[in-house]
Formats: C-alpha cells, structure tokens, sequence
C-alpha cells in the first residue's frame, strides 16, 4: 500500500462534513447524475428517527457539519424538520438542491441562521441547461429560484458543470455573477453513475473522501462520498457510526481512495481548481465540498 494511504488509512478519522443522502428521487434525470436519481425512485430505508439519530451521534463524535441532499432534497417531506433538527445538534447544514421548486416552508427554512444554499447550472442557455438536466422548463425554474435566492440575501454557491462546452460553462458563471451570485464554481462531467463509462474509477476521487468528509445513502450505508458509492464502510442502521468510523471495512473502503494531490489543501484558499467556491475536484460531488460552511 503506498505510504500516503497507508497514513490515512491507519488513522481513521471522524470526517468534518457528512452528506446525508435524504432520497434516491429527483424530478430531473440528468445524464451525468452520479446517483443515478431519478422520479419515483423514494427516499430509501432510513427513517426519520433513524436520521435524528445518527445526526445527534455525529454531532457528538465531532462531525461539524451536515449536507442534506439527494435526489433532489426537496422532494423529502421531512427536509425542514432534518434541518432544523441539524441546527438543533450545532451542526452547519447546506441543503443540496436543483431549485426547481421551492415552497414558502423551505424559502424559510433556507433562510435561517446556519443554514446555507447549493444548486447546479449548465448554461445560460434554457436549451442547453434543460438537455443538461433530461426536463425541459427546468433552466427557466432554477434560474428564478437563483435570483429568489439572492434577492432573499441567502447564503448560495452555484457549481456550474461543463455538459456542453467550456465556453458555455464560462458564460454560465458570468451570468451567474451578474445576477449577484458571489460563489460559483466549475467542474467538469465525472464518470460515475450515469456518466460513467465502465466500472467506476477511484481515481476520479479527490482523495479527500472518508476523511475530511464522508456520505450516508437513503438506505444508510456509509460511503467516503457520493460519487464513491461502491465502497462501503457498513451501515449506520446495522452499526454506530463511531464503531463504523473505527472499522475494519472503512480502513479497506479508505484505502481504494487515491492520495489527496499535494496542492489540495480543503481548508484553505490554495485549493486549485477552485471549484465550487474553493474545492477540489471532484467540485460538484456533495461530499467534496471542504468550504462551504465557511462563507
Ligand atoms: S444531478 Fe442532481 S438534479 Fe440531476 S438528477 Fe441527479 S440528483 Fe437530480
């Protein structure tokens, strides 16, 4: 084992940021969704009480921060009621959503203290973002719900995802920052889920994941992150996640994760590229974003 994982993996830690994959569904289906959401698929095995649950045990082991996300996030009923619970633990929440809908309840919700907003968008093109996306209409809502947001003085960091062309990526932030959008980062298409092309790589990993972050999916399996879904740590409805944290099957699911870059230092601004406000690619993975509590 290279001496670089070897150091990591001999040392597990408690990760800073847990993303908790709320739902399996999404209203959109797009092509490069690493989840491989789509409508009707449901909000898993995890309970409500399951949730509050394992968010208390990760406020308590150290975990700074939960990211609520899916899916599309919003589709879950018990959203505000997850993050409200979050902010009850102290824990920073970002809620992960597409923007294509938001009710009264959660423009309230994404306004409380603590609480902060993440979206995605292609392309100031309606066509090419709703190609993007699989669901024509949908640049027309999140759009909207991007000015809403930023009108409502929400805290807001907007991935900008490069499905069509640099170019269009690069107009896509410029409009962005026009609209008044002060964190926006660029990633590219990673090849996992519905984007991939063959068997999953870790070597698209940022090398962060298990560490400074890990992920929790609808049916409670503990993952470094969502696009590294395959390795699993065990599940939180089987097993603590201290004990999970302090596992033989972490320390093996950690050590198929590449060695962060030496460049990539998550807590601090040196982190090239700077992706979704600061990140280190994979940037638009939800379980990659080492910043985003710090706006
Ligand atoms: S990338 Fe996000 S918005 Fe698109 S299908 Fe996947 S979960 Fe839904």
């Amino acid at each position: 084992m290279p001496a670089a994982i070897a150091a990591r993996v001999d040392a597990p830690q408690v990760p800073r940021t847990l993303s908790l994959e709320i739902t399996y569904g999404c209203n959109l289906v797009c092509g490069h969704c690493y989840a491989e959401s789509a409508p009707g698929l449901g909000h898993g095995t995890m309970s409500l009480g399951d949730w509050y649950a394992l968010i208390d045990l990760a406020a308590s082991v150290g975990v700074a921060r939960v990211q609520l996300i899916g899916g599309e996030a919003a589709l879950h009923p018990d959203l505000p009621a997850l993050v409200r619970h979050a902010l009850g633990a102290n824990l920073g929440v970002e809620v992960y959503t597409n923007l294509t809908f938001v009710t009264d309840t959660l423009w309230e919700v994404y306004g409380l203290p603590g609480v902060s907003v993440a979206t995605s968008y292609y392309s100031p093109e309606p066509a090419a973002h709703d190609q993007a996306t699989g669901r024509r209409g949908s640049h027309a809502k999140t759009r909207a719900n991007i000015v809403k947001a930023v009108e409502l003085g929400l805290t807001l960091r907007v991935a900008v995802i490069e499905t069509a062309s640099e170019a269009d990526a690069a107009a896509a932030e410029a409009e962005l920052r026009v609209l008044g959008v002060t964190r926006v980062g660029r990633d590219r298409v990673r090849s996992f889920g519905r984007a991939a092309a063959g068997a999953p790589d870790p070597a698209g990993l940022c090398g962060h994941c298990g560490t400074t972050r890990a992920a929790i999916l609808p049916d409670g399996k503990l993952v470094p992150c969502g696009m590294g879904r395959w390795l699993s740590g065990g599940n939180v409805r089987d097993t603590p996640l201290d004990q999970l944290l302090a596992g033989e099957q972490w320390r093996t699911a950690l050590a198929a994760v590449p060695a962060p870059r030496a460049a990539c230092k998550p807590d601090d601004d040196s982190c090239k590229p700077k992706l979704d406000g600061g990140d280190c690619p994979p940037a638009e993975q939800q379980a990659c974003q080492p910043d985003w509590n710090r706006r």
